[in-house]
């Protein structure tokens, strides 16, 4: 049965549980560990642990930051009454490339799939509505993508927030459909936002 040392047998089972790894790349993967300098593995091995350790979710629109606070919420310029949905912390990062959005974000990490098993519950929405029961937000921006899921996930929110009577906003279909937002050129998701549309 074991035909590897315990060592490797244990590295191999530990990078076949991470997501896309199958046993016969967990396997490549550990030997080429194995055949690194010690020092650089030391580095990897450093990263993971210190990533993990440090990285955690901003307490006001859940992206992931190194600080209580990200850098996008800590800043007194941006507009605090407007708030974006994006699914992803990536998707965060291609709006904020465009320099031209002044507001706040809220990252779901995740989009409503029912096919997948993904409820409300297991994105950041009540962080959402917990934000928006302050009272200062005036409009949401929904950017979530325009793949089912996304779709699915901005009709829920819209529907959660009319009752509030802030306004809800839909990116404009300059996105094209299925089109992951961090893919698409700067000038497409400009347009996209000054063509939203109220839900
Ligand atoms: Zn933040």
């Amino acid at each position: 049965m074991d035909y590897f040392s315990g060592h490797i047998s244990t590295l191999i089972e530990q990078l076949s549980s991470l997501p896309g790894i199958g046993p016969k790349t967990a396997q490549r993967l550990a030997f080429h560990i194995i055949s690194q300098p010690e020092e650089r593995v030391k580095r990897l091995a450093e990263s993971i642990t210190s990533a993990r350790a440090n990285v955690r979710y901003c307490r006001e629109c859940c992206t992931l930051t190194d600080a209580d606070l990200c850098p996008v919420c800590s800043n007194p310029k941006r507009d605090k009454t407007t708030i974006m949905v994006v699914e992803t912390p990536r998707d965060l990062a291609a709006y904020e490339k465009t320099g031209k959005y002044r507001g706040v974000y809220h990252v779901l990490h995740g989009a409503i799939s029912p096919m997948l098993g993904i409820g409300p519950d297991d994105i950041k929405l009540k962080e959402l509505m917990k934000r928006l029961a302050g009272g200062d937000v005036t409009e949401v921006i929904i950017a979530t993508n325009s793949s089912l899921e996304g779709e699915t996930t901005a009709m829920y929110i819209s529907k959660l927030i009319k009752p509030t009577g802030i306004r809800v906003t839909r990116i404009a279909s300059g996105v094209p459909v299925g089109g992951d937002l961090e893919n698409i050129d700067e000038v497409t998701l400009l347009r996209a936002l000054e063509g939203r549309t109220q839900l």
